[in-house]
């Protein structure tokens, strides 16, 4: 059974996330408060960590670094503030999603799903899938389960970029900056039309709608 620690002082949030992971099968540790998660992440690791950020005793920033420094434990984090996900992005703190308050139960337990699922088959313990999309860097080609897709070059480096980083949210800010390689000012917008094409695209090739995510109000990720 997968081990799930919840760090969060507001108790209706921790009793909710708890009731809905513990009826999806998986074992839950609750933390009220920041001082001491370090420490018990270290003597009895779980398998993923959802952290919230604004906590008594010690923030969850400082918690997520800490534990960093000696583990690559997946770290889910929880903002009250949408705005903040993308400061928290160029920090550049490691965790492995971002979910914004308010949220919805059935969605933190779907995300938790999906890097757990995708922890395992890095770890090998999982068959071994191979992506669906497979991106030839040197001969600028990508194919969707063998079929050929026609990119631009833009919509090229977005998925490089994405796929750089399967299953993490990248901000339109990170993305903008991998669109053009003179560094042309470009609009979120343009960002956004870029995605909705290559979505498209990829989409006509026999690919799935859900890959390529918006995450509202933050940016976007690849996953599958
Ligand atoms: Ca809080």
């Amino acid at each position: 059974m997968k081990l799930i620690a919840i760090v969060e002082d507001e108790p209706k949030i921790a009793a909710l996330l708890t009731d809905y992971l513990v009826r999806e099968g998986f074992a839950t540790r609750h933390h009220a408060e920041g001082l001491g998660v370090v420490e018990a992440v270290r003597r009895e690791p779980p398998d993923l960590l959802i952290l919230d950020i604004m906590l008594p005793g010690k923030d969850g920033l400082a918690i997520a670094r800490e534990i960093r420094a000696f583990s690559d434990l997946p770290i889910i984090l929880l903002t009250a503030r949408v705005e903040e996900i993308d400061r928290l992005l160029g920090l550049e703190i490691g965790a492995d999603d971002y979910i914004c308050k308010p949220f919805s139960p059935r969605e933190v337990v779907a995300r938790a799903k999906a890097i757990l699922r995708r922890t395992a088959r890095t770890a090998g313990l999982a068959p071994a899938q191979p992506d669906p999309i497979h991106l030839d860097e040197a001969r600028y080609a990508v194919e969707v389960r063998g079929t050929p897709v026609t990119l631009t070059p833009v919509e090229f480096r977005l998925l490089a970029t994405l796929m750089g980083r399967p299953g993490q949210v990248l901000s339109r800010t990170q993305l903008m900056d991998s669109l053009y390689l003179d560094h042309r000012v470009v609009s979120d917008r343009t960002v956004d039309s870029h995605v909705k094409n290559l979505r498209k695209k990829l989409v006509d090739a026999g690919g799935d709608e859900e890959w390529l995510r918006s995450i509202y109000g933050v940016g976007y990720k690849i996953d599958w």
